[in-house]
């Protein structure tokens, strides 16, 4: 298969996030370009939620919607409208099959120094994983910090599949991570950070995804740059050299993975 055939995805991305407002047109016109075939805009909060499903409207077989509330959001949350943002997922699950995953939920320590906002990101997230239960949706997982803990609170539930984006806790947690048959999601620290690197090596290809985080900026090669999928085909370039595989057995396996995760026929 020549390089050009190569089909890449983009599993976590805001392409919801205002900074991309003005230009989702032209990143989704590049990233086909670049042979990305799908990517997941997650959210932040209810506003966002709304928006990543009308990019996935908009962008049908493209776009698909990640929704949820992020732990980053928690600290103003009101239970009203942590309410109003269940209500939409569930909603939008029944008649809306753009819809595939809760997403980005989680804990993030750094982000709750204050023991209320501690409880309230932990009962957010646990609402979150019911509402994934509840409507047979994977969920997409922020653990900075605070992975040893997400790991005790999910199998009090039974998901349809969890993914750890970006991962960047020790190592020693992957064979966990990979016993219950979770996934890890990296994107374009694999090619210049040594800690991703190491994951990447330690993840089987089986449970690895590729992702940008966009519009989270980047070093090294990425230093100034607007991120978007086009990014993509330079991680799988990263991982087939850490992993020793060819480019496109890395490509070809991660499309598979996020066929199974996502549920997305492509
Ligand atoms: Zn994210």
């Amino acid at each position: 298969m020549r390089k050009s055939q190569l089909k890449f995805v983009d599993a976590h991305i805001h392409l919801s996030d205002p900074e991309y407002n003005q230009k989702v047109a032209y990143i989704i016109e590049e990233a086909k370009r670049c042979n990305v075939v799908a990517l997941v805009s997650n959210s932040m909060n209810l506003e966002t939620s709304a928006r990543s499903i009308q990019l996935a409207k908009e962008n049908a077989g493209f776009v698909y919607a990640a929704i949820g509330i992020h732990p980053w959001s928690v600290t103003n949350l009101t239970f009203d409208e942590l309410q109003r943002t269940l209500n939409f997922i569930s909603q939008h699950r029944t008649d809306n099959a753009m819809v595939v995953a809760v997403g980005e939920i989680g804990l993030d320590p750094q982000y709750a120094k204050r023991k209320e906002i501690k409880n309230l990101q932990i009962r957010v997230f646990q609402e979150m994983l019911q509402a994934s239960e509840k409507l047979s949706l994977p969920v997409v997982v922020h653990s900075r910090w605070s992975a040893p803990k997400i790991m005790n609170i999910l199998p009090s539930y039974n998901l349809k599949g969890v993914l750890f984006h970006w991962f960047s806790s020790p190592i020693e947690l992957l064979p966990q991570i990979i016993e219950r048959g979770y996934y890890v999601s990296e994107g374009p620290p694999t090619v210049f950070s040594s800690q991703t690197q190491d994951v990447v090596r330690h993840i089987p290809i089986t449970n690895l995804l590729t992702e940008t985080d966009g519009p989270v900026s980047y070093y090294g090669p990425f230093k100034d740059k607007l991120t978007t999928p086009a990014f993509v085909p330079q991680v799988v370039k990263a991982v087939a050299e850490i992993k020793g595989m060819v480019e496109n057995d890395v490509a070809e396996q991660v499309l598979k993975n996020f066929v199974n995760f996502f549920g997305i026929k492509i």
